[in-house]
């Protein structure tokens, strides 16, 4: 009989409950063609499967994004046809039904003035103007267009640099990658050095 590891049984266990498991239940010998099958099996009765990619990183891995017949999503599993990912997502990849279709959502702005002890919602155009007229003003009020820099004798030298530092950019896991490279080219176009990200497998 085969020794399965206590690790290796919740691994097999969890793949086999999402339909995502290929590489590891491989390597234990054990056929995964039926769990693969799954997840193409997953059942609407109507409606279709769209394939899709996962936007969170750039592995790219393949989903099948399944729609009823009114247009909803009703649910998003991995492609076992995707030669990236076999049908597997990491837990950000399995969890995108929940971005889209989530009632703890919060689909409006909320803001809380200097010094308020308490939220307001407001349109989402005030907010961008909002934060466009602040970014402007911290970045025109900070921009440094020379630095006394290492001059690689020992010295210092004054070199032109056309940066920040007054301003950070800090994304997080639920941006996508079409975000993400928007964001990094806005910011490094404003000066910004100080740019960090979450998104990372
Ligand atoms: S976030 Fe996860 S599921 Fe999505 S592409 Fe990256 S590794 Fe794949």
């Amino acid at each position: 009989m085969m020794n399965v590891t206590r690790r290796q049984f919740i691994k097999i266990s969890a793949g086999a409950i999402g339909a995502v498991v290929a590489t590891e239940t491989a390597a234990l010998g054990v056929d995964t063609a039926a769990v693969q099958g799954r997840a193409l099996s997953v059942p609407i009765k109507t409606g279709k499967q769209v394939p899709s990619i996962c936007p969170f990183c750039s592995v790219g891995c393949g989903q099948i994004v399944m729609v009823n017949d009114a247009g909803k999503i009703i649910g998003i599993e991995g492609n076992p046809d995707s030669p990236i990912s076999e049908g597997t997502l990491c837990p950000k990849g399995a969890a995108t039904y929940q971005l889209v279709m989530n009632e703890h959502r919060w689909t409006k702005v909320k803001y809380r003035a200097p010094g308020s002890d308490h939220w307001e919602e407001k349109p989402l155009d005030w907010a961008m103007d909002r934060i466009a007229k602040l970014v402007k003003e911290t970045r025109d009020a900070n921009f440094n267009e020379f630095e006394e820099l290492p001059d690689g004798k020992g010295g210092k030298a004054k070199k032109r640099v056309m940066n920040t530092y007054a301003l950070a950019s800090l994304g997080g896991a639920t941006i996508d990658n079409e975000w993400n490279y928007a964001q990094q080219k806005l910011m490094h176009g404003l000066g910004v050095v100080y740019v960090e990200n979450q998104a990372r497998i």
